[in-house]
């Protein structure tokens, strides 16, 4: 039987998010945390600079390519099943939201 992928919501926090995610691109991915460029996303389970554990994944490419999201977070899904895998936009959305929150207090 095959699996299907549908979004759903989930109450995160996103700086606990921030600090264990992987930001996978085209030919590398990095570390959201400490910014290391250059990690193997469907291998590495800790950022090997600051050493966090990975728990998330998103990537820019499930927005330049709306019609591959699916192949995307499947592909992504068989090598990494581990890892929750969040909506890029959401990210800098909330992330920019609670960066402007912090900055005028
Ligand atoms: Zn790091």
């Amino acid at each position: 039987m095959g699996h299907d992928y549908l979004r759903v919501f989930k109450e995160l926090n996103i700086e606990d998010v921030k600090k264990h995610l992987i930001i996978w691109g085209d030919l590398t991915s990095d570390c959201a945390s400490c910014r290391k460029l250059g990690i193997n996303a469907f291998s590495a389970t800790h950022c090997p600079e600051c050493g966090i554990e990975f728990k998330y994944v998103t990537s820019r490419r499930l927005d330049q390519h709306p019609g591959e999201r699916f192949h995307l977070v499947r592909r992504m899904h068989e090598k990494r099943p581990d890892l929750l895998f969040i909506d890029y936009t959401d990210y800098t959305k909330l992330l920019g939201q609670k960066q402007a929150r912090d900055f005028f207090g």
